[in-house]
């Protein structure tokens, strides 16, 4: 505890980091009884983001512990839960680690977190991760020599497992990762002196930026309920077309609803700031465009959470909306979407068509009030097509809304009808 209060102390002092200083506090749960022991300790940050995933952790940690706990018969074996933490503070970054053992295995997550701009960081964001990744498999080599598996070290080298401290930066290798053999998490830590780690890299998050405009509701509040409206939504983006998709909605003051992939936001994350800057909505399209019904329970999930993730991170902005890529559906994969599902009613066929008029027809010819338009914001095409398709349909009166503010339009005229 002592040493904690000393980091905490020397930070305020060397770094300058303006915001406000929370309190920090050590949360500790024990239990014990024949069968098990627990001892859990954790910090507690007192900011909000980090703490509810630190939280996250030791709670899924405790009960899956004492599901299995209460599904052992056999006495003779006691179970044993133990959750430890490192804790590093200094200009403006949380850098935690919580080491958990359970009977025989261990394992360990770490959190890094810049608290005056409220995100969560990778390496990549304070240094060139290829630089430590080199240095890492020098000192693997020097210090485990035979033990490290060449081809796993190849294929595992990079980590998102790291903390940092005054002295190192650390990285973390789970049991079996580098090595067949060796059962125990390897630690690696590289000197900071021989690093250029920059902290003011760490750029603020869409919130921090924008306090205000995530809110993507703002839009209806200047809506006639009594107004047409239709949805117009883009599958598979962001692409090369979206910074200009975005400048014509803008110039016929609508906004839409884009479905992207998880493995294509960091590439345009600023394209993605802008987009839900406009108005618009983001929806998850699963990472990589996989066949989802062809896929297993997990796999399934890893497509939905993964994008669900990395969009949180890298946006701070939470998509309540899914579309299956293909329209691949069925009560296997429905089952595991807590989001939304939202198909549509009128298909542009924009992928097989190449006439932009042919486009532009058939996203007009069936509009009706409270449809929903399919289109792929990846075929120029397409994006030719678009300002076509607002002018005629804003001439037949429609307005533009996204797909969530569709849904509160149509159950509040429902509840006006009552
Ligand atoms: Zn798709």
């Amino acid at each position: 505890m002592k040493k904690i209060i000393l980091l905490f102390l020397s930070c305020i002092l060397l770094t300058g980091c303006t915001k406000e200083e929370k309190e920090l506090h050590i949360e500790t749960i024990i239990e014990e009884n024949n069968n098990y022991k627990i001892s859990i300790n954790y910090p507690k940050t007192n900011y909000d983001a980090l703490d509810k995933m630190i939280d996250n952790y030791v709670t899924s940690s405790y009960q899956t512990f004492k599901k299995s706990q209460n599904n052992h018969t056999s006495l003779e074996n006691s179970l044993e839960l133990n959750i430890d933490y490192t804790f590093y503070q200094s200009d403006c970054i949380f850098s935690i680690s919580l080491f958990k053992s359970e009977n025989n295995d261990t394992e360990v997550e770490t959190f890094n977190y810049h608290y005056k701009n409220n995100r969560f960081f990778e390496l990549n964001d304070i240094t060139d991760a290829s630089m430590v990744y080199a240095s890492a498999s020098d000192i693997l080599f020097k210090r485990y020599g035979n033990i490290i598996d060449i081809q796993r070290l190849h294929e595992n080298l990079k980590t998102s497992l790291f903390s940092l401290d005054h002295e190192n930066l650390y990285l973390y290798y789970p049991p079996y990762t580098l090595s067949s053999t060796y059962a125990d998490t390897i630690i690696i830590d590289i000197p900071l002196s021989k690093l250029d780690i920059q902290m003011k890299n760490i750029t603020p998050s869409f919130e921090e930026v924008y306090p205000n405009q995530i809110n993507t509701q703002k839009v209806n509040d200047i809506i006639d309920m009594n107004q047409k409206v239709i949805a117009i939504t883009f599958d598979d983006g962001p692409s090369s077309y979206t910074k200009e998709i975005l400048s014509i909605l803008k110039e016929y003051d609508a906004v839409a609803t884009f479905f992207i992939l998880g493995n294509k936001v960091e590439t345009y994350r600023d394209t993605l700031k802008l987009s839900i800057e406009n108005g618009n909505e983001l929806g998850n399209h699963t990472y990589n465009h996989k066949w989802l019904t062809k896929l297993n329970d997990e796999e399934i999930k890893k497509q939905i959470t993964d994008t669900q993730e990395i969009i949180e991170s890298t946006l701070g902005y939470t998509p309540t909306l899914f579309r299956p890529s293909y329209g691949s559906i069925n009560a296997r994969v429905k089952k595991d979407i807590s989001l939304d599902v939202v198909m549509w009613n009128i298909d542009t066929m924009d992928w097989k068509y190449k006439s932009v008029d042919k486009i532009v027809n058939r996203a007009v010819r069936n509009a009706e009030d409270s449809k929903i338009i399919l289109m792929h914001e990846t075929y120029a095409r397409t994006k030719d097509a678009l300002p076509k398709i607002l002018s005629i349909l804003k001439e037949k009166g429609f307005s533009f809304v996204t797909v969530s503010e569709l849904k509160e339009i149509t159950l509040l005229r429902k509840l006006n009808e009552k």
